[in-house]
């Protein structure tokens, strides 16, 4: 008998490593899914689970996310096991916080254009825009183009409440909405309603300037042409109490631009009111620009929770004109906004991109820039590059404010999501989230930091739909499992050229 024990043994020991994988894959019987990529990294944005290998995709939604060998146990595609992402990285789509996207194109009187600018969007890997300033035109363009299906993109649109200059000193309202007109949140709809855009101080210029509580200085009234001291507050404490109250009590957020530290105080004071002790996690009303920002009002944001916009990429050489002209005070508050994200305040990103002044592709000291990476560059080095393409090292002030790439990462995602009450929806990859993602050139994490700004988008998908693919690279190929015979491969490679054709067919319709 013990002879017989020792033969089965080792039998046993040949044969059970042979038949053990068979008898797994067996068992598994992958799920047939629309999409699966594996053999990558997959910056999830997801602080309980960082990072993956690989991740699965069926009707829009994320199925799967794992190893390379536990994704493709489980899940296949009707083209073969997947795409090989070789290494390369994907990481949720961008979500721009505050932009003109749409808006600009308005504006210039090129509405025929704005489907093109959707691809000019998805290439450079935005998947939602928050649009901050939309008026009753734009209104119906993105409502018709959801419903034509010609929408590529998510956006959420904060209607205009009011025009961004004063006449004869009176703001000029924007009368043309419904006075029933009700926030549109649906999770499932391309084009959401969450909130009004209310211009409460200048900019520049014919805007009139940001409203400070200390006057411009005479070298700067003559210098910019400033009429009023203490620059243009267009709305005064008890008119915006009651126009940011009525819309709070409509369900929408408010999102303000407020430049000036007396709009950023009118703001946070009328935020305070129209709360009325409840919690800003549910109305998500947020203030954009923040260009001059005190201490006490960073106490006062962090009590009562609001939401703030903070530009990534800035030439901050310029501000040694400014701090020529600026008061070691003002110097402190215009670097105060850079410090928001560190302070644990909600911060998104705002690119304030439009075409409005044109779109220069290979400009890249434009502040108001596209490049989300460029964006993630400056907030993560608070670099700039000039005109002349010469790299500026921050002052010691200015890089004091310098973020973690993670961090940076989650201004470019998550937390635009959070601003649209979409955090569960969006912004992180995690199974039962829409598979809003982009693949990229180079991994932000680790890449050598001064790299982070030439980082490409080589694939947009929103909600599980490829709307962007990098032209002349032959990504994606089909992952090699070793285990796959050689009759399933002929299949797949049958398959994934058929698959080719479809792609190449799609992106010359899209030139
Ligand atoms: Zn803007």
């Amino acid at each position: 008998m013990k002879k017989y024990l020792f033969i089965h043994l080792i039998l046993s020991s040949l044969i059970i490593p042979i038949l053990v994988p068979v008898l797994s894959q067996a068992d598994a019987d992958p799920e047939t899914v629309d999409h699966v990529f594996c053999n990558g990294k997959i910056i999830t944005i997801d602080e309980l689970n960082p990072e993956f290998e690989a991740i699965a995709l069926n009707d829009g939604i994320i199925v799967g996310l794992g190893t390379t060998e536990e994704i493709l146990q489980s899940y296949k595609t009707e083209y073969g096991p997947g795409y090989d992402l070789d290494g390369r990285t994907i990481m949720p789509g961008i979500i721009d916080g505050h932009s003109h996207y749409m808006a600009s194109l308005f504006w210039i009187g090129e509405t025929e254009t704005i489907y093109e600018s959707q691809i000019i969007a998805l290439a450079n890997g935005y998947t939602t825009l928050n649009e901050k300033s939309i008026d009753i035109g734009e209104f119906g363009w993105l409502q018709s183009a959801e419903q034509n299906g010609t929408l590529r993109l998510r956006v959420n649109a904060f209607l205009i409440y009011n025009f961004a200059w004063l006449e004869d000193n009176e703001p000029v309202l924007v009368g043309a909405w419904e006075p029933d007109i009700e926030p549109l949140l649906d999770h499932e709809r391309m084009f959401r309603i969450p909130g009004f855009k209310i211009y409460l101080d200048g900019a520049s210029g014919n805007r009139g300037f940001p409203a400070m509580s200390d006057p411009y200085t005479q070298e700067m009234m003559d210098l910019w042409g400033i009429t009023n001291p203490y620059g243009d507050l267009y709305f005064n404490q008890s008119e915006l109490n009651s126009i940011v109250d009525s819309i709070h009590d409509s369900g929408f957020s408010v999102a303000v631009h407020a430049m000036g530290d007396r709009a950023t105080e009118t703001i946070l004071n009328a935020i305070e009111y129209a709360l009325n002790e409840t919690d800003n996690a549910n109305a998500r009303h947020q203030i954009e620009h923040n260009s001059f920002i005190r201490e006490d009002q960073i106490v006062k944001a962090l009590s009562l929770d609001t939401i703030h916009s903070v530009r990534g990429y800035f030439p901050t050489y310029w501000q040694q004109e400014y701090a020529n002209l600026y008061s070691a005070v003002w110097q402190e508050r215009t670097v105060n906004r850079y410090s928001l994200p560190g302070e644990g305040l909600h911060s998104y990103l705002e690119t304030d991109f439009g075409f409005l002044y044109g779109y220069d592709e290979d400009n890249w000291s434009r502040s108001a820039n596209i490049r989300p990476f460029l964006h993630l560059w400056g907030l993560v080095t608070r670099k700039a590059i000039d005109e002349n393409g010469t790299i500026h090292e921050p002052d010691p002030w200015l890089a004091e404010h310098e973020i973690s790439v993670e961090m940076g990462l989650r201004m470019l995602t998550i937390e635009g999501a959070y601003a649209v009450k979409q955090e569960d929806y969006l912004g992180s990859l995690e199974i039962g989230k829409y598979a809003d993602m982009i693949v990229l050139t180079a991994d932000p994490l680790t890449v050598n930091e001064d790299d982070i700004k030439n980082i490409e988008v080589m694939l947009t998908m929103v909600g599980g739909k490829i709307e962007y693919q990098w032209a002349n690279h032959t990504f994606p190929t089909q992952y090699n499992t070793s285990q796959t015979s050689i009759s399933i491969w002929i299949t797949l490679l049958a398959l994934s050229g058929m698959l080719m054709v479809r792609n190449n067919k799609k992106k010359i319709l899209r030139m």
